[in-house]
């Protein structure tokens, strides 16, 4: 059974403690878990925190791996650096523009904490993905590298354990962990008892402040050492923008009335995250400087959401609640048709929600035609009782049919 803790409760205890918890000192620094620093209002540069039991302070607000795909990468990184954001992710679409950016500046390599993912747990394939990673971005270690993505955290067996203390001992990797994007709060919670990971990427946003499961989860991490980073920290839902538009609290209201409070939708998104004393960094998608200078706007005004701002989110997230898949995964094993509930939603969240249509697409191709075909008519019904969300899955799989079958 879930326990629910009142969205509008959470975010009212957590603004007293959350944001005041990390100072911006230096990389590599030691920081006492129980550290706190007094509310100081708008820092220099971005505030850092301490990753887990490792000791290392990383920036809040780490730069995902896809916000260098475009030709504007190297303006990105200067301004990164400039700005104290020197933690930054590498994913498959990053290709070779850290790789090029070392080469150029060989200094910033010691300046950065980069974390890298293995997409196995098969020793030999986690072995040749680590080699590529290290030699596509010009370095010879990897400060944080994390399999990817687990909802079952017992794939993390003996032979992952030891491969990941032989690449340490070797100094290919400082650190290790594992991705979770379902399933959330039940892989946090057991990957805590692991001794000897590290850390741990999850799925979270404003939204799922609201889960109490996921929250202790967190918090059980936190007491035991693991550093957190978050993703997908906008919260998108997976129903259409014109639809949303029509909701009564809709997105541009809502701008306007932030605009009032002098701070963007995203912005407060974002807040609300650092909010959370355990959590360790942000891990964003910033392709551009404009999103970039934003986000770090707002990591440096540390002073807490306010209560009106947090109550406009709050309402919001209740509005929209219904159209977010907060990826229990209570929906997989409930359909008779086996259809990838799960995994649909995804693919609406990221063509309708990011405008990744064609990647979307490609999820869908992947579905077996012979249960594909049975989407249109199959019975939903108990996937939708057992929705936390209340989601309409019915409706959302027939729509997801018409405007991914290509
Ligand atoms: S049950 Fe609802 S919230 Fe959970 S994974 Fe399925 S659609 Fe998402």
């Amino acid at each position: 059974m879930k326990k629910k803790i009142n969205r509008r409760k959470f975010i009212t205890l957590a603004a007293g403690a959350g944001a005041a918890l990390m100072s911006p000192r230096g990389f590599g620094n030691q920081i006492l878990a129980d550290d706190v620093v007094p509310d100081r209002g708008v820092s220099g540069v971005v505030p850092r925190r301490v990753f887990g039991k490792t000791g290392v302070t990383i920036s809040q607000l780490c730069l995902g791996g896809s916000s260098v795909a475009g030709a504007d990468s190297p303006a990105v990184l200067d301004e990164a650096l400039k700005q104290g954001v020197d933690c930054w992710e590498i994913v498959s679409f990053t290709g070779k523009a850290y790789g090029e950016y070392f080469k150029k500046n060989p200094d910033v390599r010691a300046r950065v904490f980069l974390t890298a993912k293995v997409y196995s747990t098969n020793p030999t394939v986690m072995q040749e993905q680590l080699d590529k990673v290290l030699n596509d971005n010009e370095t010879s270690t990897i400060d944080f590298l994390a399999v990817h993505v687990l909802d079952n955290v017992e794939a993390l067996n003996d032979d992952v354990r030891k491969w990941a203390e032989k690449v340490k001992k070797e100094k290919k990797i400082r650190f290790f962990g594992f991705c979770t994007h379902k399933n959330m709060d039940e892989c946090l919670r057991r990957g805590a008892d692991l001794d000897w990971i590290d850390g741990i990427q999850t799925f979270y946003n404003y939204r799922m402040q609201s889960i109490g499961n996921m929250e202790e989860a967190l918090q059980k991490c936190h007491e035991k050492g693991i550093g957190i980073f978050t993703v997908k920290s906008m919260g998108l839902c997976s129903q259409k923008k014109t639809e949303l538009q029509k909701l009564p609290l809709n997105e541009e209201k809502l701008n306007s009335l932030l605009a009032g409070h002098n701070i963007s939708f995203e912005q407060a998104k974002l807040k609300a995250i650092w909010q959370n004393p355990h959590i360790t960094s942000i891990c964003s998608l910033m392709p551009g400087t404009a999103i970039l200078l934003s986000n770090i706007a707002a990591a440096k005004d540390e002073r807490p959401l306010s209560t009106e701002v947090r109550k406009l989110l709050a309402d919001y997230a209740d509005g929209t609640g219904r159209y977010f898949c907060r990826r229990c995964g209570a929906c997989d094993t409930a359909n008779a048709d086996k259809i990838p509930i799960f995994d649909i939603m995804e693919a609406l969240m990221y063509s309708r929600g990011y405008g990744m249509t064609a990647l979307a697409m490609k999820v869908f191709a992947r579905i077996p035609p012979e249960i594909r075909s049975k989407i249109p008519d199959s019975d939903y019904s108990t996937a939708e009782r057992l929705c936390p969300q209340q989601v309409p899955i019915g409706q959302f799989m027939k729509e997801a049919y018409r405007e991914l079958s290509g």
